[in-house]
């Protein structure tokens, strides 16, 4: 039959798509599917859904814009809404698919999903493999991952990156297949009307215009230097929500990092855009050795963080209206856009854990829900090296928040954009969340 279904997840392209381009060669006829997982939009343990609302606009906008392309080359792609096993299962009998191509991510739940699929459907060949990586798993052993990143760097500053692979869609085509009668609910796709996610409209397309935009500037040539900023548009690349749902490819970004080294020079800047794509390879590849450990509270490390569950301060954290104001801009500035710097990051995620003395997994909960580029790996590894549960040789990281305005908002302008005049509140409860009783006018 050579029948196939491309199941797209968190690669939402048509280019440089190694496991859609095997796919489209291995069959006569293909249909195109995606699936919102209903679980996605239910509370996860830590009381907040896996995919907020930004974040699920971006993917539509990136579904709106996968749907035109696959369009105009005459197909269709289903979007459907619901339990992922059961609507593949349904798909894979209902059109006598015989082969499934997906991109395997680096979750451990993404990849329980995948054994599961393949389980129940033994006859089916599967085509699957990590797209997102600029480094596949056999380039990288577990030795290799056994330590911090200094170690990972230093045998990946050696490797080859892969050059993307060839226009695929540019060759002869399987045929269309169509699903007839079919018993989910397909799923509306309705594009972002609102402007305030202007800077990061979702879509393969969107992203090549970024990435075009983004090399045409001389900012990677200062990155280094600008890369902690708070705030600005070329200060930090701003590729993280497009790498975070496939939009784009990292050897896309190499790519066009090499041609734009040909032309204006390397320097110690442009290779630390590499460097830091190789953090993302590194938690990427950590994430599938560790499983389900990069969840635990413990992480890898064994001993028990000194922190626990304080409803209150992890609420003023969420809003912004902890005693600090920096932590408070850049929690604002999460919520109202998806967004927040790398430095912001690192402040916030540190004041949780160090001074408001929360468990590292509800920030990492929080930031799943409101993150336009929440990727599971980069995500959870990063609150384990803050929390000093990851494979940190220095075991945590506390920021001084004081230290931290002083050094990346001294003038106050970020506090002031995100602010807009707030007052921070004091501690209204004590270490045990019951509330703090003030003596008031000095008595
Ligand atoms: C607590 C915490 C949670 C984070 N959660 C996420 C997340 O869910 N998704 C995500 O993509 N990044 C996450 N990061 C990493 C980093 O903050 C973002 O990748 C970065 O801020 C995105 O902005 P940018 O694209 O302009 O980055 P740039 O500074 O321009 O970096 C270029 C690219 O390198 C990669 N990168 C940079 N820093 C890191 C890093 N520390 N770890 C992994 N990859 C990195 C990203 O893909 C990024 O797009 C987290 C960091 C912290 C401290």
């Amino acid at each position: 039959m050579n029948n196939a279904l491309y199941w797209f997840t968190d690669d939402l392209r048509l280019q440089d798509n190694l496991t859609l381009n095997s796919t489209l060669y291995a069959c006569k006829n293909i249909l195109f599917i995606y699936v919102f997982d209903q679980a996605l939009f239910e509370p996860t343990n830590y009381s907040h859904v896996h995919l907020g609302p930004k974040r699920q606009q971006f993917i539509k906008d990136s579904l709106i814009d996968l749907a035109e392309q696959l369009q105009q080359l005459g197909y269709e792609l289903q979007v459907f809404k619901g339990n992922s096993r059961e609507v593949l299962n349904q798909v894979i009998s209902q059109a006598d698919i015989d082969i499934v191509g997906c991109h395997a991510g680096a979750g451990y739940y993404e990849q329980v999903l995948l054994r599961d699929i393949k389980s129940d459907n033994g006859d089916v060949r599967f085509i699957h493999q990590h797209n997102n990586l600029l480094f596949g798993p056999q380039q990288v052993n577990d030795q290799d991952l056994r330590g911090s990143f200094s170690k990972f760097r230093k045998k990946a500053d050696k490797l080859v990156i892969s050059e993307s692979s060839e226009d695929v869609f540019a060759d002869t085509l399987p045929l269309p297949l169509n699903l007839k009668a079919f018993n989910s609910k397909n799923y509306q796709l309705e594009s972002t009307n609102s402007t305030d996610l202007s800077h990061f409209l979702g879509g393969e397309r969107a992203a090549q215009n970024h990435l075009e935009e983004y090399f045409l500037k001389p900012a990677a040539s200062i990155y280094k230097q600008t890369r902690n900023a708070l705030d600005g548009k070329y200060n930090s690349t701003k590729f993280s929500p497009y790498l975070s749902v496939g939009n784009l490819s990292p050897r896309q970004i190499i790519n066009h990092l090499t041609q734009y080294e040909k032309e204006n020079g390397a320097n110690e800047s442009t290779y630390w855009i590499r460097f830091e794509l190789m953090w993302r390879d590194f938690f990427h590849h950590k994430a599938m050795l560790k499983g389900a450990m990069l969840f635990k509270f413990t992480g890898s490390q064994g001993g028990r963080p000194l922190t626990s569950y304080y409803p209150q301060r992890f609420k003023s954290w969420c809003c912004g209206t902890t005693q600090y104001p920096l932590v408070n801009a850049c929690m604002k500035e999460l919520n109202e856009t998806g967004f927040m710097s790398n430095r912001g990051r690192q402040i916030v995620a540190s004041c949780l854990v160090n001074e408001l003395q929360v468990d590292w997994r509800y920030g990492a909960a929080y930031f799943q829900q409101q993150l336009i580029d929440y990727d599971v790996a980069s995500n959870w590894g990063n609150w384990q090296y803050i929390a000093g549960v990851g494979d940190d040789p220095r075991g945590g990281r506390h920021f001084n928040i004081e230290k931290q305005t002083q050094m990346y908002d001294q003038d106050g302008s970020f506090q002031k954009k995100w602010l807009c005049g707030s007052k921070p509140s004091f501690e209204s409860v004590d270490m045990v969340d019951w509330p703090v009783m003030r003596a008031e006018n000095g008595r």
